[in-house]
């Protein structure tokens, strides 16, 4: 805007600001509102439409009918006001009633008026009401007299939110430019269905204050949050250069690209020169571009948009000082939560109760986060385009991963279909529910041990649920996730002590804390966690080891909580056999130091290690005399067996568990547990789909810890096979692999009566 339209918008606005601030009823303020902007408009006529029960009322004019106000009335497309909400789109006409949306109101007298200019009041991305100036003689509005129009539109939009002259109930909270419903796919990372409402973990800003007090501080908070945004910017591509945090490299490319845009900040500042806060003022230039991007119907382009929305709502986020995440606001509802990508820390910061999904534009199957997603029994829709474009804050969502899609604002049609879905997913749960007592025996009575995985107190009420023979994998470190600082010896013990006690006389693995890679501790030595490839770091036992004040409170945590027990521990990432030596003097030179003080020990010790490095393999003959059981680590031994970053969205389904590298890895490791008679398990990921586990059981694993909610349905199929024949089967297959080992082995269970689910 030139810099003397920069001057009248701000007169206006330091009018508006006054007209705002004063004691005056919302509907004075309005009548006040269109006669100042009339006179600096030197229109004849003002009028504003706000959007109440659907419907677009005349709320204040001048220039127009008195006796119309709160009388028109005109629906969303009705009209040009119902057509420049609908459209969220400014209309300019010299010459209205020629304009094919035209709709003559008798009761206004506007036939006098030949020229018609019309803005949309905007409040979160949707039209809430619109601003309509007209003139009897034929003129077209000059670009800075429609500027001056949309910033004032954005007062008004403030004011008549602070008045509550819209309902937002009837107006929908956040609606992106479509309200049509509409189903977008993606991959499913954690099975399950539920409904809910949309909330961003990183919340748009609604902007609250748009009239600056003090344009000079407005534009010095402006340039500080440039500042740190570029710092920001410039962070994650230095981490992203290094592999680390799973943003992917174009995008930050095109942050940096806008980061460094001297027209979109110099845009914002002369919308700062109008009168506006620095909130506004960037909103006001997001808006602008918006339309204009609406305009251009290119998908790449679309792309890019995505970014500079991210961009600009990181750079609000900055200025208002507003960065904490849903989570930290607290839910409030059913919710499903929405992000790029989530770290297992920030997931479970979340309530349990009211979070009922999550849809990720990134993700992947055997990240951290889709891990304790699953543990808390959170479906997980993950690689889901466009998110953030086609669903805003508020919307119902029916999330179905197991279809591998969710229904945005759903019609009645998908809620009755998706109600129909669940009533059968239900009962099919209440069959397996059934299973709990039976036990998961092979058709011709071959025994397998089904354990689940675990993690958090809570989840231990899963033994009961499923009937599962003991928890096979529990994964101390999620104490350590969802506390704000290093847990106690005390606080670890209680917990241990807690889950013992529910799990009675079941076994429980407790794995010690595998802190590193894509599990981080925020409180954590920040120089220690700033690794280019950390999950190929400074980890698990190799960080526990080096700092072995944090594994020695472990080690007395544990041993205490099982006094008159069997404990079971278990290390991970052991690279090499002296590793596994070490952590496990460690652990007896506690319990040598435990029992010269006379405290009660447990019955006994159980050592256990797990196999994730493929090097350790290579040392079978030196670890095994040492061990009393091996749990194989799929999730991890995946990623370095194929050398692919669990965590990278790129490579999620590049891999197959069933390639016969990983069987073939696997039988190589059965033959010389089972002659030093080390019992041997499966505690990764692969173990809770009913194809891999079949194919594992298949191999001669006995074994398998898997998540909670995949119990009934692994028991289901391992009660349908017949083991004689799948280990006849499996041995054929890893002799001479068919290219397509899934639907080799998916066939065979279709022809063998295998229940699959
Ligand atoms: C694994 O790597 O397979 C495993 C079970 O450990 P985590 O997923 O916790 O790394
Ligand atoms: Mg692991």
């Amino acid at each position: 805007m030139p810099s003397s339209a920069a001057a009248s918008a701000r007169e206006i606005l330091t009018r508006l600001h006054d007209v705002m601030a004063g004691r005056n009823p919302a509907q004075a303020k309005l009548n006040a509102v269109v006669g100042i902007i009339a006179e600096a408009m030197d229109s004849e006529v003002c009028s504003i439409y706000l959007l109440r029960e659907g419907v677009l009322e005349l709320f204040a004019t001048r220039g127009l009918d008195q006796a119309a106000v709160h009388v028109t009335k005109l629906a969303m497309g009705e009209g040009l006001v119902g057509s420049i909400a609908e459209d969220v789109e400014v209309l300019n006409l010299d010459e209205a009633a020629s304009h094919p949306d035209f709709a003559y109101k008798p009761e206004t007298g506007e036939e006098r008026y030949h020229s018609f200019a019309g803005v949309p009041i905007i409040r979160r991305e949707r039209a809430v009401g619109v601003l309509a100036v007209q003139h009897s003689e034929q003129r077209k509005y000059q670009d800075v007299e429609i500027e001056a129009l949309q910033t004032v539109a954005m007062v008004l939009s403030e004011l008549i939110a602070n008045a509550g002259l819209i309902d937002t109930a009837t107006t929908g909270v956040d609606r992106p430019q479509s309200t049509a419903a509409v189903r977008l796919p993606g991959q499913k990372l954690v099975e399950g269905m539920a409904s809910g409402h949309a909330v961003f973990h990183q919340p748009r800003i609604v902007v609250e204050h748009t009239v600056a007090e003090d344009t000079d501080a407005e534009r010095h908070r402006v340039y500080a949050a440039f500042d740190k945004m570029r710092e920001q910017i410039e962070r994650m591509t230095r981490e992203a250069e290094f592999g680390v945090d799973g943003e992917h490299k174009e995008v930050l490319e095109t942050y940096k690209m806008f980061a460094y845009d001297e027209g979109w900040a110099r845009r914002i500042n002369e919308a700062i020169d109008s009168g506006l806060t620095a909130e506004a003022a960037i909103e006001r230039v997001q808006q602008r571009t918006r339309q204009r991007m609406r305009q251009i119907d290119d998908p790449l382009l679309a792309d890019r948009m995505h970014d500079l929305e991210d961009l600009a709502n990181r750079l609000l986020r900055i200025v208002s000082g507003q960065m904490g995440t849903a989570a930290q606001m607290g839910l409030r509802q059913d919710t499903i939560l929405i992000a790029r990508n989530l770290g297992p820390a920030e997931l479970l910061e979340y309530d349990k109760r009211r979070l009922k999904g999550v849809i990720l534009e990134e993700g992947s199957l055997t990240a951290h986060v889709t891990i304790v997603a699953r543990a808390m029994g959170v479906p997980v829709l993950g690689r889901v385009r466009d998110v953030r474009r086609l669903i805003a804050e508020g919307d119902l969502l029916l999330l179905d991963s197991v279809a591998g899609n969710v229904f945005v604002r759903p019609s009645a049609a998908m809620e009755e279909a998706f109600d129909a879905k669940l009533t059968l997913r239900q009962k099919r749960k209440a069959a397996f529910a059934a299973l709990r007592d039976v036990p998961p025996v092979t058709r011709d009575g071959h025994r397998v041990t089904l354990m689940v995985n675990a993690g958090l107190r809570d989840d231990v009420a899963a033994l009961d649920i499923t009937g599962a023979d003991g928890i096979g994998l529990f994964r101390t470190e999620f104490q350590f996730l969802v506390s704000a600082t290093l847990p106690q010896r005390e606080r670890q013990q209680r917990l241990y002590r807690e889950v013992l006690d529910a799990a009675g006389t079941r076994p429980v693995i407790f794995r010690t804390v595998d802190i590193g890679g894509d599990k981080a501790l925020p409180y954590l030595n920040k120089e220690d966690a700033d690794e280019e490839n950390p999950a190929m770091g400074w980890r698990a036992l190799r960080l526990a080891l080096d700092r072995d004040g944090l594994m020695k409170v472990q080690a007395r945590a544990l041993i205490e909580a099982a006094s008159g027990r069997t404990l079971n521990v278990m290390f991970p990432m052991v690279s090499e056999a002296w590793e596994f030596a070490e952590a496990k003097a460690l652990f007896e030179a506690q319990r040598a130091w435990l029992d010269a003080r006379g405290r009660r020990a447990p019955l006994a010790i159980r050592y256990g290690a797990m196999l994730e490095v493929p090097a350790l393999a290579e040392q079978l003959d030196l670890l095994l005399p040492d061990i009393d059981f091996l749990s194989v680590g799929t999730n991890d031994l995946t990623q370095f067996l194929f050398a692919a970053d669990r965590a990278n969205p790129r490579l999620a389904e590049r891999y197959d568990w069933l390639s016969p590298s990983i069987l073939r890895f696997l039988q190589r490791v059965i033959g010389p547990c089972r002659d030093a008679g080390v019992d041997l398990g499966v505690c990764g990921e692969m173990g809770g789909r009913p194809v891999e586990a079949m194919a594992l059981i298949g191999l001669g694993i006995d074994r398998l810890s898997i998540t909670p909610a995949a119990v009934g349905p692994i028991k289901a199929m391992v009660r349908s096979l017949d083991h004689a024949a799948v280990r006849a089967f499996v041995a054929e297959l890893i002799a001479r692999p068919p290219r397509d080992m899934r639907g080799a082995l998916t066939d065979w269970a279709g022809r063998n009566g295998v229940d699959l689910a």
